[in-house]
This record gives structure tokens, sequence and C-alpha cells, in this order.
């Protein structure tokens, strides 16, 4: 007999017994790989329709160039005792960068700061047994090198996906796409939900290819995306994009949750059915109260707003706003959202002071 730490949702119970009587050792360690794999192989559909109570997932950014996967841990070790059903990793483009050559000239070359999406995937999902969703992006991609991506994804065997646009390059301010590439995620969502019907791009040439089966997310916002001309506008696109084939959204953060609740609301009246899992950030800097509003297009509440004005210094700020999200996560917990998502993005133990009251 073996006790299995199985993890939620798989079981009810956090552990149960397989009976493995005079089997070899080898016998033993495939059945318990099997049971690995079985749990942390689903798709975010599948968490969410097996789930027994309120899901939770982390987003974490890949480390700068030159670290290492040990980064990565370091920022999860203490997070996973919570069992997240799964970690999304966020995608990033290349950017410009000018160096002065010894000549006078100056050298424009393209480096990417944070690379490694798809490798620390498939490196978390070894290391913790954890379904994983890399973000992929419209910017720095042709459709053939988005192809090539999904098709590395789908051999590596991570099904889930978040399908986005990317933010503009900073050296353009507005976004550019690639040539040949997408304009808008919608695009992006099609060619997904192409390659989920075996529908290569030389299609012509490939007429028995594998059909992908991946679990398509795309990004919604509570307060409109800032580009958009209108709420109503950006709720037909993100419609469209659900049309498309997306199979859920997630959210930009948000730190009034009647945003959320009327942005919900909007989207069921729009025939919107698929889930929406509301994305959460801590505030833990004053700094923040004016940066992430123009950023983001977010409002922060005057409740909160004030209340870290009258902090001192940044531990206090920090303590308000982790207050803060334990009583919006709370509220969203009472509300019914499937899943509660947070943007860890290098505050771990401020999100594990967050989570531990919630989980
Ligand atoms: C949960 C989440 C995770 C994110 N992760 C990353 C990441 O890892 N890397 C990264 O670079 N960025 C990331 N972002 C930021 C995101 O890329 C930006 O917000 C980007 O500006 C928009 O992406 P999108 O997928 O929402 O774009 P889209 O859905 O394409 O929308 C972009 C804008 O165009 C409008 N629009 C959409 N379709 C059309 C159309 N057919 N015609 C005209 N207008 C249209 C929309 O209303 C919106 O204003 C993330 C955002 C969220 C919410």
């Amino acid at each position: 007999m073996v006790l299995v730490n199985t993890g939620r949702p798989f079981q009810d119970s956090p552990f149960f017994y397989i009976d493995v009587g005079n089997s070899p050792l080898s016998t033993v360690n495939y059945q318990l790989s099997c049971i690995t794999l079985a749990r942390h192989n689903m798709k975010i559909t599948e968490h969410i329709k097996n789930a027994t109570g309120t899901l939770l997932s982390y987003e974490i950014l890949p480390p700068l160039k030159g670290k290492d996967i040990g980064s990565i841990y370091n920022h999860l070790d203490p997070l996973m005792e919570f069992k997240p059903s799964w970690i999304n990793v966020t995608y990033h483009r290349t950017e410009a960068v000018f160096k002065k050559r010894t000549d006078g000239s100056i050298e424009k070359s393209k480096i990417r700061k944070r690379p490694g999406t798809v490798g620390i995937c498939a490196a978390l999902k070894t290391h913790y047994a954890v379904d994983t969703t890399p973000h992929i992006i419209c910017g720095g991609f042709s459709k053939n090198d988005t192809e090539d991506a999904l098709i590395d994804l789908n051999f590596l065997g991570i099904d889930n996906i978040l399908a986005l646009r990317g933010d503009a390059a900073k050296s353009e301010g507005i976004f550019i796409p690639e040539p040949n590439g997408h304009r808008y995620a919608l695009d992006l969502v099609k060619q997904v939900a192409n390659l989920n019907k075996g529908i290569y791009l030389e299609n012509d040439d490939i007429t028995d290819g594998i059909a992908t089966d991946f679990c398509i997310g795309v990004a919604g916002y509570p307060e409109m995306h800032f580009e958009a001309t209108s709420m109503q506008s950006d709720l037909s696109f993100l419609k469209a994009k659900v049309d498309a084939g997306a199979d859920y959204i997630m959210t930009q953060m948000f730190f009034d949750n009647q945003k959320f609740f009327d942005f919900v609301k909007s989207c069921r009246e729009l025939g919107i059915n698929v889930p929406i899992i509301p994305g959460l950030k801590p505030l833990t800097r004053k700094k923040q109260l004016s940066i992430l509003p123009k950023i983001f297009n977010v409002e922060i509440p005057k409740d909160l707003a004030d209340a870290i004005n009258q902090t001192e210094n940044d531990l206090d700020a920090e303590k308000v706003g982790t207050e803060w999200l334990i009583q919006q996560s709370k509220e969203l917990q009472a509300f019914g959202v499937p899943v509660l998502h947070y943007y860890t993005l290098g505050k771990p133990q401020t999100i594990k002071n967050v989570v531990r009251e919630i989980f």
C-alpha cells in the first residue's frame, strides 16, 4: 500500500492509497507517475470543471537574462504549499538597444531581456508537477514563428496558453505587427483554433497534420483596454476572441471589485459564457498610486489611495495593500469566481500573506 499526495482537485481528499501488492518497484513508480501526470496535465477549463471550490493560480515573469532557473524556484517555493492549479509565465518581446561604437557611430540591436518562457514552463511542470500556461504574443512574431512555437509547446505537452497581442515595443510607442504577423490577439486566437483543427499555415502541403488541443485564454479589461475607443467596442472585440475559440478570459488587475462584477455582467449580457478569471495584484508602494493608473488604465479606489497615502514608508504601504487584497479576494470568492489568479511579480512573501488567508 502506498500513500499518495494527490493535491487538489484530483481527489476530494489530498491523500489516497493505491494497492501495489507485490508489484516490482518500477511498476509502482510507473503508477505513481501516471497519477502525477493526470494531476498536472489538465486544461484550465478541466481544472475549473473538476473544482470543488475556488482555485488558485500564479503568474511569474522569466528572470532577467543571465540568471538561472533556481531564482524562479526560490520565488515559487514559498507559494507552492497552497497548491496552485497552474502557473502562468509571461512573454517578453525583444527591445531595441542602441550602443555607441568606438568610431562614434550608433549600433542598433535587438535583445530579449527576459527570455525563457517556454523553457521555464517545461521546467516547472517537471519540478513541481504543476500545469503551466505560457503567454504567447503577436509582437515580434510572424505567423510562421507562432506556428513553430505552438508545435514546440505541443511536443512538450503544454496545452494551456494565454494568447495576447503583447505590449508595444518601448522604442515604437504604438503596437506595430511583425511583417506577416498578427495585429490583434483575435488573429492569434484564430491561428491557434485552426491548429486545433489540424489546419497549418501551408495547409496544401500538410494534408494529414495532427490537430493540437490547446486550451486558449485571452485577456479582458474590467476597466477597458487603454487603446479602446469605448467599453462597448472593447467588449465586442473580446466577444470576437471568444467566438473565435477562446476558452476562458483572464483579466487585467483591478482594485475595485465592483468594476469586475460590472464587467462580468456586461460579458454575460453579450453572450460571453466562458469562465472569467480575475487577475489580482497587491499595491506595495506609494509610487504605484500614480504609475499603475497611467500604465494599466486602472482606477485606485479613494479609500485605498487615502490609506496608502497616510503611510510613512513602503513597508506600511505594503501592509495596507496586502489587507486590501485579502478583503478583495474574499469578496471575489464569495461572488463565486472560479479562480483567484495572483500576479506575483517579485513579491512572493506578500502574495503568501494574502493566499494563506484564503486557501
Ligand atoms: C492577463 C494578462 C496577461 C498579460 N501578459 C502579457 C505578456 O506576457 N506579455 C506582454 O507583452 N503583454 C502582456 N499583457 C499585456 C497585453 O499584451 C496588452 O494589454 C496589450 O496592449 C493588449 O493585448 P490584448 O491581447 O488584450 O490585445 P487585443 O485583444 O488585440 O486588443 C488590443 C486593443 O485593440 C482593440 N481591438 C481588438 N481587436 C480589434 C480589431 N479587430 N479591430 C480594432 N481594434 C481591435 C481592443 O479593443 C484593444 O484596445 C497581458 C495582459 C493581461 C490582461
